[in-house]
């Protein structure tokens, strides 16, 4: 692995960082106290400077509309984006809309890219995935409710979904309903395309999710699928391949998310650095004189260093041999990196004292809404069952 930063990755950092300065920083009191709603007609207009900067679905190829990055250079990108809880959305690499575009990109028969992900790639609209199940545990993929049954020419859905992220204003969803409950447990369900102006799909209101609803991309909605009809041509890939699309949709995100929490890290981090080099505990006494503290600084540094070379690895993993080659580095940077993130932030918070504690630094808006992070895409012990069963493995242990 070659660790220099090739001359692309440091032309996008320099563009997005300038960015993030001018445009971003100066939004997010505004976001903290009025809410992401209050902000729209801002970021609308922010988002038309995002574009500007060639950068905007960076992740896309240049075929379909986007600037055509590599998953390494978009790995960078998303670390500068992450520093702030608006910088994806800004250059419309939003999750689950990302993760959608690509499933789209790889799946989508020209009708579906036609009427679903060109609308997403151009910033027109935005979309919804809707898999997990308040009655069913979401760590266990192949087990839910939902079903979707052929009528004439249609899917007729019914089902109950929950934590539907950013479904509040989503034009369509992705939802995941099990088409033949006699097939092997993995070739049971697949991923139907709904429009959320389809009769029968309702957004029946927002989790309140820490004390906070939220509203449109800012949420996480819960969802009735009551005799919803679609298309037979709105199944997303074959059918019985839901699992295996789900999977495929994870492999990438996960470098998406994990460089993201690199990026709030390394924010956390610049925010407790600065505080503890300017406040005195007595005349002429910084804090940051405390070894107590030193410590705290000096090994969250240590750990986001680890952390953000490790999805680099995993990245670089993904690029060469394939998401399922690296699918163990996957697991290990989704819980290594959200457990570094949260303790990184905790000691952010510690340092600041009371100030810690306020809305006026993203550390507290962090401090909840990225707790979710050990347990979404897949919780830590999921992960870590992974891990060390494929380990396990290589020493001959085969036994569940
Ligand atoms: C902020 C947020 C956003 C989300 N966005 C979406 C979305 O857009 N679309 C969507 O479909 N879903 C979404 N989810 C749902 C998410 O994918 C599920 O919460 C997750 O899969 C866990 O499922 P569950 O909540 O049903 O928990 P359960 O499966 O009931 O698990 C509960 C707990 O049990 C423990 N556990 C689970 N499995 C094991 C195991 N094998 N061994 C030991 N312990 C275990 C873990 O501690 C886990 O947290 C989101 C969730 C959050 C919090």
């Amino acid at each position: 692995m070659d660790f220099t930063e090739s001359p692309n990755v440091k032309t996008i950092r320099g563009i997005v960082r300038a960015f993030m300065e001018k445009e971003v920083y100066p939004l997010e009191p505004v976001l903290r106290q009025k809410g992401f709603q209050a902000l729209l007609p801002v970021l609308k207009e922010k988002r038309e400077r995002a574009r500007e900067t060639g950068l905007w679905t960076a992740h896309v190829p240049d075929a379909f509309g986007g600037a055509g990055l590599t998953l390494t250079e978009f790995a960078h990108m998303s670390e500068e984006l992450g520093k702030s809880p608006i910088g994806h959305y800004l250059f419309n690499v939003q999750a689950p809309d990302v993760g959608n575009m690509e499933l789209l990109m790889a799946h989508g028969t020209p009708e579906q890219k036609e009427k679903f992900l060109f609308p997403l790639i151009r910033g027109q609209v935005r979309s919804c995935f809707t898999m997990t199940e308040p009655e069913f545990a979401g760590s266990n993929p192949v087990w839910m409710g939902t079903t979707a049954r052929r009528d004439g020419d249609a899917w007729v859905l019914n089902g109950h979904k929950w934590f539907a992220s950013s479904a509040d204003g989503a034009a369509f969803a992705i939802c995941m309903a099990v088409t033949n409950p006699e097939a092997d447990p993995y070739r049971r369900a697949s991923m139907i395309l709904v429009p959320t102006d389809t009769p029968g799909f309702t957004l029946l209101g927002n989790a309140s999710v820490m004390g906070e609803r939220g509203g449109d991309w800012a949420s996480h909605g819960e969802v009735s699928y009551q005799n919803a009809r679609v298309p037979l041509g709105n199944l997303l890939g074959t059918e019985g391949a839901g699992f295996a699309l789900a999977q495929e949709r994870l492999g990438p995100g996960r470098i998406h998310h994990c460089m993201r929490w690199i990026g709030v890290s390394e924010r956390a981090f610049d925010i407790l650095c600065r505080h503890v080099s300017t406040r005195e505990l007595a005349p002429g006494r910084l804090l940051g004189t405390k070894q107590i503290v030193q410590q705290g600084i000096a090994e969250s540094r240590a750990e986001i260093h680890a952390a953000r070379l490790m999805v680099l690895h995993a990245a670089w993993k993904i690029e060469k041999e394939g998401a399922e080659a690296a699918r163990e580095e996957i697991s290990l940077i989704k819980f290594t990196v959200a457990r570094t993130m949260l303790r990184v932030l905790d000691r952010a918070i510690q340092g600041l004292g009371a100030l810690g504690m306020t809305d006026d630094t993203p550390l507290a808006w962090w401090y909840a809404h990225e707790r979710a992070a050990r347990i979404y895409d897949g919780a830590d012990e999921v992960h870590l069952e992974v891990v060390a069963r494929r380990i396990l493995r290589r020493y001959g242990m085969t036994a569940r």
